[in-house]
Protein backbone atom coordinates (compact mmCIF):
# COMPACT_ATOMS: atom_id res chain seq x y z
CA UNK A 1 0.00 0.00 0.00
CA UNK A 2 2.53 3.15 1.31
CA UNK A 3 5.29 3.32 -1.31
CA UNK A 4 8.14 4.55 0.83
CA UNK A 5 6.11 6.10 3.73
CA UNK A 6 9.54 7.30 4.83
CA UNK A 7 11.35 8.22 1.80
CA UNK A 8 13.20 11.40 2.70
CA UNK A 9 12.66 13.19 -0.58
CA UNK A 10 8.80 13.57 -1.51
CA UNK A 11 8.48 11.90 -4.88
CA UNK A 12 6.00 13.45 -7.54
CA UNK A 13 3.08 11.58 -8.33
CA UNK A 14 0.27 11.37 -10.12
CA UNK A 15 -3.40 10.93 -8.96
CA UNK A 16 -5.48 8.63 -11.08
CA UNK A 17 -8.57 10.85 -12.32
CA UNK A 18 -10.62 7.73 -12.48
CA UNK A 19 -9.89 5.82 -8.89
CA UNK A 20 -7.79 8.34 -7.56
CA UNK A 21 -5.19 6.19 -6.70
CA UNK A 22 -1.49 7.58 -6.71
CA UNK A 23 1.17 6.42 -9.39
CA UNK A 24 4.71 7.35 -9.98
CA UNK A 25 5.16 10.54 -11.93
CA UNK A 26 6.65 8.33 -14.46
CA UNK A 27 4.15 5.78 -14.52
CA UNK A 28 2.17 5.88 -18.06
CA UNK A 29 -0.86 3.86 -16.72
CA UNK A 30 -2.67 3.70 -13.34
CA UNK A 31 -1.49 0.77 -11.15
CA UNK A 32 -4.73 0.42 -9.40
CA UNK A 33 -7.22 0.55 -12.60
CA UNK A 34 -5.02 0.63 -15.74
CA UNK A 35 -6.34 4.44 -16.92
CA UNK A 36 -3.83 6.19 -18.77
CA UNK A 37 -2.08 9.07 -16.88
CA UNK A 38 -0.35 10.76 -19.95
CA UNK A 39 -2.46 13.55 -19.73
CA UNK A 40 -1.97 14.05 -15.68
CA UNK A 41 0.47 16.70 -14.24
CA UNK A 42 2.51 15.24 -11.45
CA UNK A 43 2.36 16.97 -8.41
CA UNK A 44 4.33 16.88 -5.07
CA UNK A 45 3.10 14.97 -2.66
CA UNK A 46 0.57 15.53 0.21
CA UNK A 47 2.07 18.71 2.51
CA UNK A 48 -0.43 17.12 5.03
CA UNK A 49 1.64 14.65 6.16
CA UNK A 50 4.28 17.59 7.32
CA UNK A 51 1.83 19.63 8.92
CA UNK A 52 0.77 16.29 10.77
CA UNK A 53 4.49 16.08 11.52
CA UNK A 54 5.22 19.41 12.85
CA UNK A 55 1.88 19.11 14.65
CA UNK A 56 3.92 15.85 16.38
CA UNK A 57 6.95 18.09 16.68
CA UNK A 58 5.53 21.17 18.66
CA UNK A 59 2.79 18.71 20.63
CA UNK A 60 -0.24 21.45 21.17
CA UNK A 61 -2.58 20.13 18.55
CA UNK A 62 -4.99 19.05 21.61
ZN1 LIG B 1 -6.81 4.47 -11.48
Amino acid sequence: MDVNAEAPKMPQLKDCPKCGRSNMSDARYCEGCGASLKDVVPQTATPEKKKGLLAKLFGRES
